[in-house]
């Protein structure tokens, strides 16, 4: 039937749970205004986790028809199909997508939950990006209990949220997650704007009371971070948490008005707690984290974003040099902002920092990779993680963090006229000058000189593009810090990680250590040690200590490929090696930079 001009293009996806014992989707695409040779491709990539994960490989069954025509469809490569079509009749595209990833990353069905991203179900239709794009989701045929929470735009739904949506464009489409189930719902508002809460996989104990009033206070601070008490200019109408708890697993995907959240269920707050401050459970520290650090992306990331960013490339890798700002900031602020709501003490938050710098000061990666770099080589380096990644790379996230901290120490050390500049200015000072949007590392540059009246170039290039160390320690003391050098444990003193479960196996030996000078390598096992002529069984890696002591000379035997080897191992001495812990040293300094 040909199409009247007066009803827009748009294009319509219907999905159905057609098999949830085999995992499988079926979708129905419907495109009004079919171009002569169609195009149609499903992302290699999801916007925020960056790695090719070619989702097409889960696509399969693909079929075009015209009317009540089936045309044929080339494959043009491994995510990409072309339709010869009749540009007068809309094209009905018919595939299904196997979905048992049970990630924040890509698509999950089984009787009991749904869960998808629409870059693993929604092709992208070549020259409609902009479109009007329609989901219709179909209630399931196994489950009545089931309901739907998604940040789209309800269009003509029923009670449980079946039915259709729409999303101005593909980008919106991509990164607005769908979770349908019978999970748990709490709502709250902040300054009046709607947030919904929900909780797939919750345990009968779950004490939704407190997560949502937890979410609440960490919310309320960051709309008052960015705006004040300006409702107005939150960039949202309406915002969605979806937690899926399960036993085992973490993480969080930022979305533009949504994200999607899993955490360990030991790790949400109990009915039988008696309420107090966070401090009894650390993962649960860890997950109202996770939420700080999600929520502060809808800002950080999906607004004011890399200028590389600007259109989105689903079909390969999009290279920034900026994730360490982007990431790193955000996990300064997580935490930061967590105090601030009172939900941890300064001598948590201390514990958090102090954390984060261990991780970055026990890896020599750090003198080989600047965390510019680390970010342009996500895709292959952080995202594609082996037993050698801590010796030639360093996380954006950890130290583009301490980079966050380095900064806004040293704004508030230099004050402007009396009045401390901090980096909450400079955030701010960015989300306008870059008008929530596109922004480049010399508007950073250009925000700091204008608030501080002197240039930041040099500092920036030390910390970001140069593998020269932080100056994390002269900063922190300033602002009321007492660091102090405990002698490191006897893996870290050696360089090594090891797993001992049945014995000890190496999983990384750290350049420039003992272990590395010795010669071991990833996956040896390490079957004891010889010394004065005695030879010792090790069972755990601490045993070494047990019958050598700091500062000896042993010879390791090590198991390599089913052959044995002798190698020569000098213990480091007791306090060659140290971390370091953090603690509150003037209490009224440590409170001004934290409150
Ligand atoms: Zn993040």
């Amino acid at each position: 039937m040909p199409v009247s001009k007066k009803i827009p293009p748009a294009l319509h996806y219907r999905i159905e749970a057609v098999d949830v014992h085999a995992h499988i989707y079926g979708v129905t695409l419907t495109i009004t205004q079919p171009a002569a040779l169609q195009r149609v491709s499903l992302p290699v990539w999801i916007v925020g986790s960056y790695m090719v994960r070619e989702f097409s490989k889960q696509l399969m069954g693909i079929r075009a028809q015209q009317g009540k025509r089936n045309i044929s469809i080339s494959q043009l490569d491994k995510s990409t199909w072309q339709i010869d079509c009749d540009t007068s009749q809309a094209l009905t595209l018919q595939y299904q997508v196997h979905a048992y990833d049970n990630s924040v990353r890509t698509a999950w069905l089984n009787t009991h939950r749904g869960f998808f991203n629409a870059t693993s179900l929604c092709v992208q239709v070549d020259g409609q990006y902009s479109a009007s794009h329609v989901l219709e989701l179909q209630p399931p045929k196994h489950a009545s209990d089931w309901k739907v929470a998604t940040g789209l735009t309800p269009v003509k739904v029923d009670r449980k949220g079946f039915g259709t949506y729409s999303a101005p464009n593909y980008d919106v489409l991509a990164d607005t997650p769908v979770e349908m189930g019978n999970f748990w719902s709490g709502h709250f508002k902040v300054m009046g704007v709607e947030h919904q809460f929900v909780v797939a996989g919750a345990p009968p104990t779950f004490d939704g009371g407190r997560l949502v009033n937890d979410a609440q206070a960490i919310c309320e601070t960051i709309c008052s971070f960015w705006h004040g008490n300006k409702r107005s200019h939150i960039p949202f109408e309406r915002y969605v948490f979806m937690l899926n708890a399960v036993g085992e697993g973490y993480g969080g995907l930022e979305h533009h008005n949504s994200t999607a959240l899993i955490c360990q269920r030991s790790d949400l707050p109990r009915l039988s707690d008696d309420g107090a401050l966070a401090k009894s459970n650390d993962g649960y520290t860890t997950l109202l984290g996770l939420i700080s650090h999600e929520y502060f992306h809808t800002w950080n990331v999906k607004r004011l974003r890399p200028a590389e960013f600007t259109h989105y490339n689903y079909a390969k890798e999009n290279y920034t040099e900026l994730l360490w700002f982007f990431e790193g900031f955000t996990s300064y602020f997580d935490d930061k902002l967590l105090r601030r709501s009172g939900l941890i003490d300064d001598a948590q938050y201390l514990r958090l920092l102090n954390k984060t710098i261990n991780q970055v000061l026990q890896t020599p990666g750090r003198k080989v990779h600047t965390v510019a770099q680390s970010s342009f080589e996500a895709w292959t380096k952080y995202y594609l993680q082996d037993a050698n990644s801590p010796n030639l790379t360093v996380s954006y996230y950890t130290k583009g963090a301490l980079v966050a901290l380095c900064l806004d120490l040293s704004l508030r050390q230099h004050g402007v006229r009396n009045h401390s500049i901090t980096l909450d200015h400079v955030m701010r000072d960015l989300w306008k000058r870059c008008k929530a949007g596109p922004m480049q590392e010399a508007d950073l540059l250009e925000v700091l000189k204008e608030l501080t009246g002197r240039s930041w170039r040099n500092d920036l290039h030390a910390w970001v593009h140069s593998t020269r160390e932080l100056p994390l320690e002269k900063l922190l003391t300033a602002h009321g810090v007492t660091i102090h050098h405990d002698p490191a444990q006897l893996a870290q003193a050696l360089g090594l990680r090891v797993v001992e479960e049945r014995g000890v196996v190496i999983k990384q030996v750290l350049n420039g250590s003992p272990a590395h000078a010795a010669g071991l390598a990833p996956a040896d096992e390490w079957l004891g040690v010889e010394i004065n002529n005695s030879l010792w069984r090790l069972q755990k890696l601490d045993d070494v200590l047990l019958y050598a002591g700091w500062g000896k000379k042993v010879t390791a035997l090590i198991s390599r490929d089913r052959q044995i080897l002798r190698l020569s191992l000098t213990l480091p001495k007791v306090k060659e090696h140290t971390t370091w812990r953090l603690s509150i040293g003037e209490a009224n300094k440590v409170k001004a930079w934290l409150n």
